[in-house]
């Protein structure tokens, strides 16, 4: 059934992955227990693997140019594909509540402002009242209420205390957006 060749170098078929793996398989230890599991599937423009939340792999994405990559054996069909539509926690992630959501948003005005939220889609509603246009300058997600408060007031102490390292934050905060295409 599976087509063996032998292959002196032959590596994970994970679009940025090089860990080399033995001939016979197509996928790395890590990628094979998340390719079992449906959490990657083939991208349809190079068939490497990819996150299934993507349309395509990064690569492809991004118009990379891409080596065409031979796997050394048929790949076998994927037995439980993840269904996005039928899990909770896709359809509104936002509402789990082991997550928590600190913020920077720039106001109208140009001053930061630093707040905490389980609920980032509500919050922002609040925010955005007719007439005003507050733009998201930093988001970083933790497990813990807790732990959201912490870093909800050390990024109030930094922005007192250290408004260059703010900035540095922000930039590359919006750098990352732009670089995934939401900018
Ligand atoms: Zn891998
Ligand atoms: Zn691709």
């Amino acid at each position: 059934m599976w087509k063996w060749k032998r292959k002196s170098k032959n590596s994970c078929g994970f679009w940025d992955c090089k860990q080399p793996i033995p001939g016979g398989d197509f996928l790395c230890a890590e990628h094979y227990r998340a390719w079992e599991k449906g959490f990657i599937d083939q991208c349809p423009n190079c068939e490497r693997f990819k996150e299934i939340m993507y349309p395509q792999c990064l690569n492809c994405y991004f118009g990379r140019r891409v080596t065409p990559w031979k796997p050394s054996v048929v790949i076998p069909t994927q037995q439980q594909p993840y269904r996005i539509e039928y899990s909770d926690a896709w359809i509104d992630p936002h509402h789990r509540p082991d997550k928590f959501f600190v913020y920077i948003i720039r106001l109208d005005d140009g001053n930061l402002h630093v707040g905490r939220t389980a609920d980032l889609r509500q919050r922002f509603r609040n925010h955005k009242e007719p007439g005003h246009q507050p733009q998201l300058d930093y988001l970083h997600i933790v497990a813990t209420e807790q732990a959201a408060e912490l870093r909800e007031s050390e990024l109030k102490r930094l922005i007192d205390s250290n408004p260059r390292q703010i900035n540095l934050m922000i930039s590359e905060f919006h750098g990352r957006m732009s670089e995934l295409g939401f900018e």
